[in-house]
């Protein structure tokens, strides 16, 4: 690492210099005396060798050292620290305080109720999130003036907690002094119904517990649709939601529905969501999975992973990135357990072959059609693949034929085995099932029928 730094350092340092725009002077006074020492450990040291030393070294530490770390983290692709001490070994000390306000940091992040591992930067964007991460990261560089309340909604996994929490990890980390409060929707429920069920509760009790709420600069509410039939929550949320958009607190709101569509949420609750933007999230797209996998393997560069194993994983968990991500730390988890092991194609199958989406149209099998067709037809599968003859069985019999030709890629043999039968008895009874849906509006509306309780996308 050492000598790819140095041969790198040249290319750095012009990068840094365009980049930040540091004018000649500058560039020649303070960055050019730098000489790297070491790199270990994920950590770079550079030698300060020019002028007015610990005073230098404390001016290029408060006003260029988290430049040059991104400068050299960007050229290298690696995420590397950076210090930069004297000929002597001294250090600038007042850089201790920067790492003590980053334990402060994380206290805050802490009482705010959010996880530091969420943020924009660990958060890949695509086409299905673009414009939610846009507006997100709009309202945390100026909370309160911009959108209010920003209003994020989309199906499960999909990032709208990551995001919310993203948010307010930034707005705390740009402004020592703002408030942030993260909230899941359930746990305010709670705290209402505990309030409202307590034998002691006083006035006080209820007031600390709207303060809680009022006297901060974002409030974020995670999965609003918990509120739902909540009439008493509800109203307090509505108090508490005028209270903080009157003082241009920012409120930030996930759901899995757009507002509208929230059933036994109040009209003047729904008025107030509507207020703001409202912006979805969809199911990421091919590239996006693979970006999001690609991102986590990154961060475990100790085991070897193929890309067929990624673009498996990407081709089969479609509709969930939580679930996306859930089967690459299963694979890691594994792969971890065997040193040596590579995860390549056939270690992903053969680890994941429990988790496959279901959702997933490659999932759907003859098997777990006949399965299907039999129960709703009030059959047993034995039923189905038996000799038996008579109408009330052939009849599903040959649906399920159709169906298998329909939903999976096998062969007419594939099926006429699957079913016990003929590749003869296979054709005839698909021309059979589509002429049928052709002339008989039953057959057709039994077919579509099967066909969402086959597939229900
Ligand atoms: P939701 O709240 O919509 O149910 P989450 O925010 O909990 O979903 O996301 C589920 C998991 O997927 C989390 O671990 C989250 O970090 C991850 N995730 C979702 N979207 C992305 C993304 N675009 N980039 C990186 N990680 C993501
Ligand atoms: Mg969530």
């Amino acid at each position: 690492m050492f000598e790819v730094l140095s041969e790198k350092w040249p290319e750095i340092l012009d990068f840094f210099k365009s980049e930040y725009d540091v004018s000649d002077v500058s560039f020649k006074t303070w960055i050019l005396p730098l000489e790297i020492k070491s790199v270990e450990d994920g950590l770079v040291t550079l030698v300060f060798t020019g002028p007015s030393e610990s005073q230098g070294l404390k001016y290029i530490n408060k006003k260029y050292l988290s430049f040059l770390k991104v400068s050299i983290c960007e050229s290298l692709d690696e995420d590397l620290d950076l210090q930069i001490i004297l000929p002597n070994g001294e250090m600038d000390n007042s850089i201790a305080t920067t790492n003590e306000s980053k334990a402060q940091l994380l206290d805050r992040i802490k009482d705010s109720n959010l996880s530091e591992k969420f943020t924009f930067d660990s958060f890949v964007v695509g086409s299905n999130n673009n414009a939610a991460q846009v507006t997100a990261l709009a309202v945390a560089e100026s909370p309160g003036e911009t959108y209010n309340p920003l209003y994020i909604y989309g199906g499960v996994g999909l990032g709208k907690t990551h995001l919310l929490q993203a948010i307010g990890n930034f707005v705390l980390e740009q402004n020592p002094e703002a408030t942030v409060l993260y909230t899941y929707s359930e746990s305010f429920v709670n705290e209402v119904i505990d309030l409202l069920a307590g034998k002691h509760t006083v006035q006080e009790d209820i007031q600390r517990f709207r303060n809680k709420y009022r006297n901060v600069d974002v409030l974020l509410l995670d999965d609003i649709q918990f509120f739902s039939n909540k009439d008493r929550c509800q109203e307090e949320l509505f108090n508490i939601f005028n209270d903080l958009h009157m003082k241009h607190k920012q409120i930030v709101i996930t759901s899995d529905k757009i507002p509208k569509d929230m059933e036994g949420i109040s009209e003047r609750l729904i008025n107030r969501f509507e207020m703001g933007l409202t912006v979805d999230i969809q199911n990421p797209d091919y590239e996006t999975r693979m970006a999001i996998l690609l991102n986590k393997a990154k961060q475990e560069p100790e085991i070897e992973i193929d890309n067929a194993a990624l673009d498996f994983i990407a081709n089969n968990f479609i509709s969930n990135v939580r679930e996306l991500e859930g089967s690459f730390n299963k694979l890691v988890a594994y792969a971890k357990m065997k040193p040596g092991t590579v995860i390549d194609l056939d270690f992903a199958k053969d680890i994941l072959k429990d988790m496959i989406d279901p959702n997933n149209k490659k999932n759907i099998t003859c098997e777990s059609i006949i399965e299907i067709v039999a129960e709703h037809f009030d059959l047993t599968t034995k039923d189905l693949i038996s000799d038996k003859r008579s109408a009330d069985i052939a009849w599903p019999r040959q649906i399920c034929m159709y169906l298998c030709r329909y939903f999976t890629d096998d062969k007419l043999e594939t099926i006429a085995k699957a079913l016990n039968k003929t590749h003869g008895n296979v054709i005839y009874g698909i021309d059979k099932v589509k002429a049928a849906i052709e002339s008989d509006p039953n057959t057709r509306a039994t077919v579509e029928v099967l066909k969402k309780k086959v597939d229900p996308e």
